[in-house]
């Protein structure tokens, strides 16, 4: 499957128009198909991510909601919307629901209408697993992640306690699987210890051992871990094991760490991951701070509901058009934050000057109908591996841009007071 794609099939092409341009400006690669005949041939090879189909479909069936039933009973992956061109009242949404599809929108849908049906959560949500294994039998190690490895996750063994900080740092495991003998400690006081670090203080820990004393797995337990298994585990339960605690943590870990409107990292989770970046990177790092223009007046304007419509619309842009090496966050209101690694200032420059772009032309509409565009500005620093405030710098580019008059991305570079100077 790829993840980048949408399907969209309906009767007249100049329906989607509209959807068209929305999936193209979030940089989804969208086809069109006017049957059902092609819908289904292409579909043999190549299914999309996202399916949106037209509930009146001219098809073999003369019916959408058919076709699209077949097609969710076929390609149980892909996600389907229906679109209507009647209300999206209970009574569409039920049929949507029978045939299969997960959303419904009219042809004509706000761009965060569109947006709140494409889940950009789905590579997090299923990455590789990283599996740390803290074992001082390098025998009892080494045949976990053998057969860890063999179930397609990515392992890695380490001796030591005293080696397990180091590694989730430079490994970045998303659950431990841990000895509870071991010479230096036992695994409950490597769970303290690692616990101490607010960034592993949700990391899933499972311990693997030959302890049976039931008291004992209990009082391990009670320190932070996740479960107790008994060796010799079958190595199919251990891997289903991981991947259900995985997915569980992951789902919560997004629940913590986003905001929940924008979908974006929140405040407090974006300056963790500066600071997690500052702390660990080598270098190339950059940073801009984002703040809509004249927001106040859009509230003024079309009200506050779609104030928020326009916040939405931005926040899925950021995401999507940043590419990988881009962390983006919700520092307040509507002002957002992006940190760029491995990325010299210019490419960041770049990249947010082609998304402010895009940005100021897209279209957002009022309740009333009546179309207008937002745009933003920028400031972007890239940090020198030594001054603690990049925000600040960031800050002052932006004060800047705004000064300007707004609609543009500046850049500033860390400027160290001189000794004659402090
Ligand atoms: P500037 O170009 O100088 O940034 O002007 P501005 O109007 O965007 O800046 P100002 O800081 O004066 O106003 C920001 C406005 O953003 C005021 C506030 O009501 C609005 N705002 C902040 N958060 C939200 C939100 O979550 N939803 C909506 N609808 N509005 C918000
Ligand atoms: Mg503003
Ligand atoms: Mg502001």
């Amino acid at each position: 499957m790829q993840h980048d794609t949408v399907y969209i099939a309906a009767t007249d092409e100049s329906s989607v128009e509209h959807i068209e341009s929305l999936l193209d400006s979030l940089s989804y690669s969208v086809s069109f198909f006017k049957d059902e005949q092609s819908l289904v041939q292409t579909s043999v090879t190549n299914q999309p991510r996202f399916l949106l189909i037209d509930h009146n479909l001219e098809g073999v069936r003369d019916n959408g909601y058919q076709v699209a039933l077949d097609y969710a009973n076929a390609h149980p992956e892909t996600i389907i919307i229906a679109l209507t061109s009647g209300p999206t009242d209970m009574l569409n949404r039920i049929r949507a629901a029978k045939s299969g599809a997960s959303g419904l929108l009219t042809f004509e849908p706000t761009a965060s209408e569109l947006h709140s049906y494409l889940d950009d959560e789905f590579e997090f949500l299923n990455r590789q697993i990283n599996v740390l294994v803290v074992d001082d039998s390098p025998t009892d190690g080494f045949s976990a992640c053998r057969h860890l490895k063999k179930q397609g996750f990515n392992a890695e063994h380490v001796e030591s306690p005293y080696e397990v900080l180091d590694a989730c740092t430079r490994f970045l495991p998303d659950i431990i699987v841990t000895d509870f003998w071991m010479p230096e400690c036992n695994g409950q006081e490597l769970v303290q210890a690692l616990r101490m670090d607010r960034r592993f203080s949700s990391l899933p820990i499972i311990y693997l051992s030959s302890e049976t004393d039931k008291t004992r797995q209990l009082n391990a337990m009670a320190r932070g871990a996740d479960e107790f298994l008994m060796k010799p585990v079958d190595p199919e339960y251990l891997g289903r094991t991981i991947e259900n605690r995985v997915q569980r943590a992951r789902k919560l870990r997004l629940l913590s760490e986003r905001d929940s409107m924008s979908g974006l990292l929140n405040h407090a989770a974006s300056l963790d991951a500066l600071r997690f970046e500052m702390d660990t990177c080598a270098n190339n790092l950059t940073l801009a701070v984002l703040d809509l223009d004249h927001f106040k007046q859009v509230n003024d304007n079309y009200g506050h509901h779609v104030g928020d419509q326009v916040i939405r619309s931005f926040s899925a842009l950021l995401k999507r058009n940043l590419g990988k090496n881009a962390i983006a966050g919700r520092h307040g209101g509507e002002e957002f934050i992006v940190i760029f690694r491995d990325t010299p200032m210019e490419d960041a420059y770049l990249a947010l000057d082609r998304l402010r772009r895009l940005f100021c032309t897209l279209e957002h509409r009022s309740v009333e109908g009546e179309s207008f565009t937002v745009s933003f500005s920028a400031g972007v620093v890239e940090y020198d591996g030594i001054s603690q405030d990049l925000i600040h710098y960031a800050d002052s580019a932006l004060y800047e841009a705004k000064r300007e008059g707004r609609n543009r991305v500046t850049r500033t570079k860390i400027t160290i007071p001189t000794a004659s100077a402090v």
